[in-house]
């Protein structure tokens, strides 16, 4: 038996029905049988920062509890975003959803495909406002940075406005 690890996963969307997408996408985790969401964040809505010009994004962050390794999240997350039709067309361009592995446990990794923590996240407003919210203020692995440290020097944090939307977290049984 492979003990749990507390990760944190952080979503986005910006094309169709946003919430939808998200509250799908949260549903998913939940019914995967090695996964365990134990905390939702409030939603967000984000002016999308980078290069490309396009519509704001809803997002929000997880915490959840999973005995897949790191290898086995990130498959199992990607095969969500696929269910939902994510459509891969320009790098960090609009999609229908996107859902990254922000933290998982204490792990730092750096590999072909994976590297954690994620290596956006300590710049990005969008992740470390609602991260603050299910995680607290814990320090990141690797950085050993505080969230809050982190967020409060982040370009982007004007962008970032609490929405009143509320995901509804199915409790499982067992
Ligand atoms: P960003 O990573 O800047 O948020 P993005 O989420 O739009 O951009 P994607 O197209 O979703 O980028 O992912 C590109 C690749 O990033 C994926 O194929 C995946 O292999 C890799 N990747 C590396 N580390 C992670 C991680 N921690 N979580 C999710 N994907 C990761
Ligand atoms: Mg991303
Ligand atoms: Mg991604």
């Amino acid at each position: 038996m492979r003990v749990p690890v507390t990760v944190y996963l952080g979503l986005g969307s910006n094309l169709g029905d946003r919430l939808n997408h998200l509250q799908q996408a949260v549903e998913q985790l939940q019914a995967h049988p090695e996964i365990r969401v134990t905390r939702v964040s409030s939603i967000y809505e984000t002016v999308p920062v980078g290069p490309v010009e396009q519509p704001d994004f809803l997002n929000m962050v997880v915490a959840a509890e999973t005995t897949l390794s790191p290898e086995e999240l990130l498959s199992a997350v990607q095969e969500i975003e696929q269910r939902l039709h994510r459509v891969r067309t320009i790098r960090w361009g609009p999609r229908t959803l996107d859902i990254d592995i922000l933290l998982y446990g204490e792990r730092v990794l750096r590999q072909e495909g994976l590297t954690l923590p994620h290596p956006r996240m300590e710049e990005r407003a969008f992740v470390l406002i609602p991260l603050l919210e299910v995680a607290g203020n814990l320090r990141i692995p690797g950085s050993g940075a505080t969230v809050q440290a982190r967020l409060e020097a982040a370009p982007d944090r004007s962008g970032v406005r609490k929405t009143p939307y509320r995901m509804n977290l199915t409790p499982v049984v067992g």
